[in-house]
Order: C-alpha cells, then sequence, then structure tokens
C-alpha cells in the first residue's frame, strides 16, 4: 500500500514509517525538510512539500497526518500560539485541499490530536471518548484541529479516525527526553502537588494503536491512545525514580514552572486521567498497559 505521512520526521512518525516500511509498505513524507527525511530513511521513502501534495499521480491508500510545531518546548506567546494552531489546524486544511485537488480518494484519513482534547480536569474520573471537554487553549486547538481532519470525511470520502495521544514514552525522544537529565542526576520529583493526573502510552503501544485503526475499516471517530493505567505526577516521579535507581524527591515549585513556562505550564501542573474505552471495546491490546515496565522498556 501507499501512506501519505505529514510530521513523519517526527518521534512518532519516524517510530511509524520505520514499522510501515518494515512491511513492504510505500511511504510519502510531508515534510519541509526533505534532507531530513532522506537521512532518516535513507532514501526508502519519497517526500514532498505540503503544497505540492497535488502533484502525487501515485494513489494514496491512506493518510496519516502527525504534523504540529512541538507544545510545551516554549513559552505560549500570541505568536506562539499561531505557530501552534497554523501547524495544525491550517496545515490539516490545507493537505485535505490538495488531497481534494489530485482527486485522491484515500480509504482512512487518520489525525493526530491531544488528551489536551479535554482541557484540565481536577477531578479523578476517568474521561473517556464521550467525556465533556473543559474549554481553554489546548481544547479550543485540538477541536479545531479534530474539525478539520473531519472534513476528509465529507471532502474526500475517507475514513477518518481522531487520535487523541496522552504523553508518548520512548527511547530517544518525546516527554522522556526531556525529563531524563534532571532524574538522571537525582534532582527528579514531581511538579507543583504532584496529584494532576498524567496520561501516558508507550511509543510501540502509540505505533499499533495506529496500524490497528489502519486495519479496522469499521473504525472512525475519537479514540484516546492512553495507557489504561493513568497515574498521578507523583507516583509517575517515584515510578521513574525507581526504574532509574535514583532519588526523586525534588519536588519543582509550581510558580517555577510557571516562571519557566508561563501558561505552557498548565500542560504540567494540571492534568486529565484519560481511559482508552473506545480501544478497549474494539478489542485494542496494550502490550505495555503498566507504568514500571513501559519505563523500563523506554530506557
Ligand atoms: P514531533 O514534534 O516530534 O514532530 C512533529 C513533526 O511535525 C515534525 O517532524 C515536523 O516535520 C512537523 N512540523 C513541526 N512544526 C511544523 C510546522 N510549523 N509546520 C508544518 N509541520 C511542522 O511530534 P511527535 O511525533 O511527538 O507528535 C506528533 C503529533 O502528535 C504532534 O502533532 C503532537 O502534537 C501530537 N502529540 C504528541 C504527543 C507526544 O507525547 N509526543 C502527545 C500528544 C499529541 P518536518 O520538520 O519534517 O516538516
Amino acid at each position: 500500500m501507499h501512506y501519505l505521512i505529514s510530521g513523519g520526521t517526527g518521534f512518532i512518525g519516524t517510530a511509524l514509517i520505520h514499522t510501515l516500511l518494515e512491511e513492504g509498505h510505500q511511504i510519502t513524507v510531508i515534510s519541509r525538510t526533505p534532507e531530513k527525511v532522506a537521512l532518516l530513511f535513507k532514501g526508502a521513502t519519497q517526500s514532498v512539500a505540503l503544497t505540492q501534495v497535488n502533484k502525487i499521480a501515485k494513489k494514496v491508500d491512506g493518510v496519516i497526518n502527525l504534523a504540529g510545531e512541538p507544545i510545551v518546548d516554549k513559552r505560549w506567546s500570541e505568536a506562539r500560539k499561531q505557530l501552534l494552531r497554523e501547524s495544525r489546524v491550517d496545515f490539516t486544511k490545507e493537505l485535505i485541499a490538495q488531497l481534494k485537488r489530485a482527486s485522491a480518494r484515500p480509504e482512512f484519513f487518520i489525525s493526530g490530536s491531544a488528551i489536551g482534547f479535554y482541557g484540565s480536569h481536577e477531578g479523578g474520573a476517568p474521561l473517556h471518548e464521550g467525556s465533556h471537554p473543559i474549554s481553554g487553549f489546548t481544547h479550543d486547538l485540538c477541536r479545531d484541529w479534530e474539525a478539520e481532519a473531519l472534513e476528509a470525511g465529507k471532502l474526500l470520502g475517507a475514513r477518518v479516525c481522531l487520535v487523541r495521544t496522552g504523553v508518548v514514552l520512548g527511547v530517544g525522544g518525546g516527554a522522556l527526553a526531556k525529563m531524563l537529565p534532571p532524574f538522571n542526576l537525582g534532582l527528579g520529583g514531581p511538579i507543583g502537588g504532584g496529584q494532576q493526573w498524567m496520561s501516558w502510552v508507550h511509543l510501540s503501544d502509540e505505533i499499533s494503536v495506529i496500524r490497528f485503526l489502519m486495519e479496522h475499516q469499521t473504525l472512525l471517530g475519537s479514540f484516546n491512545a492512553t495507557s489504561p493505567n493513568a497515574v498521578t505526577n507523583e507516583v509517575f516521579s517515584q515510578t521513574l525514580g525507581g526504574v532509574l535507581d535514583k532519588s526523586a524527591k525534588l519536588r519543582m515549585p509550581e510558580f517555577v514552572m510557571k516562571l519557566l513556562l508561563g501558561d505552557a505550564s498548565e500542560l504540567l501542573l494540571e492534568g486529565q486521567r484519560v481511559y482508552p474505552a473506545r480501544l478497549l471495546d474494539a478489542g485494542f491490546e496494550f502490550t505495555y498497559p503498566d507504568l514500571e515496565v513501559a519505563l523500563q522498556h523506554s530506557l
């Protein structure tokens, strides 16, 4: 099969493409950096700029849309918020317009989203796909990103799946790459009060979720891609410290996070206890449902 993938040079996209190449599929990566694509996949994929998608002559069997400016790395200035939106909402709109111009009729359009869709929930009740979201920047961003992706159903006749992803844990990138330096030095610990929920997923399960949605042609709509066992930030810190055999008691005060990240600190200071109800109902089995084992396999 021939799949078109945006965000293919990223943490999730790279792992997904390696899996799909091993399975013998053909991949075209939509990227701003063709040289990075060539380096990562050693010439095994094609690459194309977003504005050139309409020129793709080969039949596209499915689209996986993962592009987006990193969300936690920098303070959310108005300009940054605009970039976070453009690289997801506007990008997705343009991608679908390009596919329509090419008269592409992919069977599926699987699009990234995030558990930020639910907004910041103080309470501990597990959130499933039908749970009521709380308004705020991350909810509005994910809502609009998902709304654009759903247009692929109307405009291209594609089956649309929205992957509401939790914190992805894996080797060589994502959240763990940022957490490991202080934890390795014994300087890690809970953030703020530590009682905020962290809904996480192992990278390998995230890829399996995308593969599962690709293969199951009756599935459509939103899916929480998180382990069934979300934990509090305090438990996460203790577990990571335990796996690394390091002390993890140095609490990062809330005001320091706010000074460092401004509004973006809400991603770390507030949380959601998300439950993958629809995936489990559909028969998906997590390889790493347990945090300790997932961390052991991510380090
Ligand atoms: P990465 O940051 O690793 O990669 C994202 C990719 O998006 C990049 O490789 C880049 O591709 C592309 N991109 C970045 N900025 C822009 C831009 N301004 N315009 C167009 N394309 C851009 O992300 P992940 O792989 O970690 O995540 C993939 C998606 O899943 C993201 O949208 C992310 O928000 C979402 N997600 C990830 C989570 C995680 O824990 N990793 C959690 C929840 C959601 P190139 O440079 O080739 O153009």
